[in-house]
């Protein structure tokens, strides 16, 4: 229910966190939240913790949005058909306009909520949070491969205006 990740960014109370894999996006609860682009897997929380850069941290959210995810993910969608169904078949006594009632309906559902959860995460209103703060310090990410490292043991290199930093020269030099 969390990942770990170290903080990279902070802006007033959100705070840009780069993530410690690379891969196994697929089946993240977090993929919808996480901006994945050269240099790795940023995700952006709010900062309740009051965490600094450099921070290594665990980022999840609570309770409460998984269970909404629950409703929305599942519930919503099968009653929508049902109800497509029913209705289809009360008005026009025919299973195939039921079902396609019901598909329609769903299909609709789900355009305008991925429209809604945009707009969401886009202002900020479902973001992971901070859940701990595992080591404080001046941690970072290697840009390639996405291993914790220390900033002061780091290799640096500048990146369209960007510092990345990397553990060792190999993932500096397949970095480009
Ligand atoms: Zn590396």
């Amino acid at each position: 229910m969390f990942r770990t990740g170290v903080v990279v960014k902070i802006d007033k109370n959100k705070v840009t966190v780069a993530l410690e894999e690379k891969d196994e996006c697929e089946g993240c609860e977090f993929s919808r939240f996480c901006n994945v682009s050269k240099g790795g897997r940023r995700i952006l929380c709010n900062n309740k913790k009051n965490v600094k850069v450099g921070d290594l941290v665990e980022v999840g959210s609570k309770g409460k949005n998984i269970l909404l995810a629950g409703v929305f993910n599942f519930l919503i969608p099968i009653l929508l058909v049902v109800v497509g169904i029913i209705i289809g078949l009360k008005i026009w006594k025919s299973e195939l306009i039921s079902f396609l009632l019901g598909i329609s309906l769903l299909i609709l559902y789900f355009l305008v909520f991925k429209f809604i959860d945009r707009w969401f995460i886009n202002t900020g209103r479902i973001i992971p949070e901070i859940l701990g703060v595992l080591e404080l310090g001046n941690l970072t990410v290697c840009a390639s491969c996405g291993k914790t490292i220390r900033r002061g043991d780091s290799i640096k290199r500048e990146f369209e205006d960007n510092d990345l930093f990397f553990c060792s020269d190999e993932c500096a030099n397949r970095f480009n």
